[in-house]
């Protein structure tokens, strides 16, 4: 008896993109793109049309080519059910463990697009509150591999003796239960110090995030302070950048813009550009200054629309290849959309406050469940509770996304978007025929390895 030939047939996540006479076949799966102009493209479709009628194709060698890069599937695969079983065994996995910790609310500055900035401050987190935390991180860690913090705020740097003591007392708890640990540290930056800088790496800091507003005079403008302290701040940044990206090996430089300040983000990369700092573990991406998520009613700026800011963001791609910088961002196959969506993760805020959504830290959204140092059997059960904010989110049954080819490395963006109150808007298609355009042609002309 002959065994029956393997059967075939095109991937559900291919999706063919046409810009500027350059036709792609992307694979969101995979992240695989290839270049299928004229008689390239007549080749391959005539492949997966076959495939599809047949489940078979002749020419042995373009097949295997086009399984290898997930571009074909075997017909026995079900991808829509496999990628959404496999999404609902990453929400619940106990596997990581991961913390947003705000150990202050407070802040140097008073940011003009900032939620907080009239948020009531707080004072730095309590030491029994610390221990609180320590604790909840004993109980829960041992069901895990690995701990990831990611120290937030308000500034979470006014805190440091706090983030100094915890972080001392996670590796402990780490080392002693064999699991991995890191942090991740979003910050202004100012309260940095060439000694503070020498210890990001043994607070188990691997990637920290700075944002900035443009030159000198536009940043102190809108953080109000004097020019002279914006000056001593970039200068600073300028002289001990590259300190930073070799103790933590990964720094973002985050440019929040709108339409009066967008030509000075590439005068941003102009400066690091003067003083050598040309680092490609040096991350520059645009912040989108917006009110989408809900975050705040109104921030008095000229903010762009979601696709004036995705050209934007195009030419400021172009503008980091011409300079010689890495281009980060390229989409690619994600766990979850955000760290809300899973069971295992929180955000606590310096008063104990537990929460899922990053941004909405310190505000009672998305709070849920509190840290009470004395009483961790009612901290545990609170935070184990049935209908935990973002907890049913399921991006492969919503109307807007389910059908969507592009759900292995969006899955449904941020799920907040989905909530009635806010009209769904899908951002990621914004320009992305120019953006995977962009993308190939950097991968192509560079052979490099993306951080994603
Ligand atoms: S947000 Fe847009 S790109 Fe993302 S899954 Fe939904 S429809 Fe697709
Ligand atoms: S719910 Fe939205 S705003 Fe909140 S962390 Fe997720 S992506 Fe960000």
């Amino acid at each position: 008896m002959t065994e029956a030939a393997q059967s075939w047939k095109p991937s559900y996540y291919n999706v063919i993109l046409t810009k500027d006479g350059q036709d792609l076949l992307f694979n969101s799966f995979t992240s695989q793109m290839l270049t299928i102009n004229g008689e390239r493209r007549e080749i391959i479709e005539d492949c997966l049309h076959s495939l599809k009628r047949t489940g078979q194709y002749d020419n042995t060698e373009l097949l295997e080519g086009l399984v290898a890069l997930g571009f074909v599937v075997s017909q026995d695969v079900d991808e829509f059910h496999r990628e959404h079983e496999r999404f609902g065994d990453i929400l619940s996995g106990q596997e990581k463990l991961m913390l947003t910790i705000a150990p202050t609310m407070a802040c140097n500055m008073r940011c003009s697009y900032c939620f907080q900035r009239d948020t009531p401050k707080t004072k730095i987190m309590s030491e029994d509150m610390q221990d609180g935390i320590i604790e909840f991180v004993r109980r829960k860690a041992k069901h895990s591999k690995h701990l990831v913090v990611q120290w937030f705020g308000g500034e979470p740097l006014i805190a440091y003796d706090a983030i100094v003591r915890m972080s001392k007392a996670f590796k402990d708890i780490c080392q002693s239960l064999d699991l991995d640990y890191h942090a991740e540290m979003l910050t202004n930056g100012m309260h940095l110090t060439p000694d503070r800088v020498m210890s990001l790496s043994s607070l188990g800091v691997r990637a920290i995030q700075i944002s900035l507003d443009g030159v000198p005079a536009t940043y102190a403008m809108r953080r109000e302070m004097p020019l002279q302290r914006a000056e001593n701040f970039y200068k600073f940044l300028m002289d001990h950048m590259q300190a930073i990206v070799d103790a933590t090996g990964s720094v973002t430089i985050r440019i929040n813009v709108d339409r009066e300040n967008i030509d000075e983000a590439k005068n941003v990369v102009d400066m690091f550009k003067r003083h050598g700092i040309i680092d490609q573990r040096l991350d520059f991406r645009l912040g989108f200054l917006n009110t989408s998520r809900g975050m705040v009613d109104c921030i008095p700026h000229d903010c762009f629309s979601n696709s004036e800011f995705a050209q934007e963001e195009h030419e400021f791609r172009k503008y980091l290849d011409e300079q010689g910088y890495m281009v980060f961002g390229l989409p690619k196959k994600r766990d979850y959309p955000c760290s809300a969506v899973l069971r295992n993760s929180y955000t606590i805020d310096p008063n104990g406050g537990i929460g899922k959504c990053v941004p909405a830290t310190g505000t009672d959204q998305s709070m849920y469940a509190y840290i009470y140092p004395d009483d961790m059997e009612r901290t545990l059960q609170e935070v184990d509770a049935v209908d935990v904010p973002y907890g049913s989110f399921d991006p492969y049954g919503s109307n807007s996304c389910s059908n969507c080819r592009l759900m292995p490395v969006c899955l449904g963006s941020c799920p907040k978007l989905h909530e009635g109150k806010h009209a769904f808007s899908c951002s990621m298609k914004e320009g992305l025929e120019r953006k995977m355009g962009f993308y190939n042609d950097f991968h192509t002309q560079r052979r490099v390895s993306y951080k994603g």
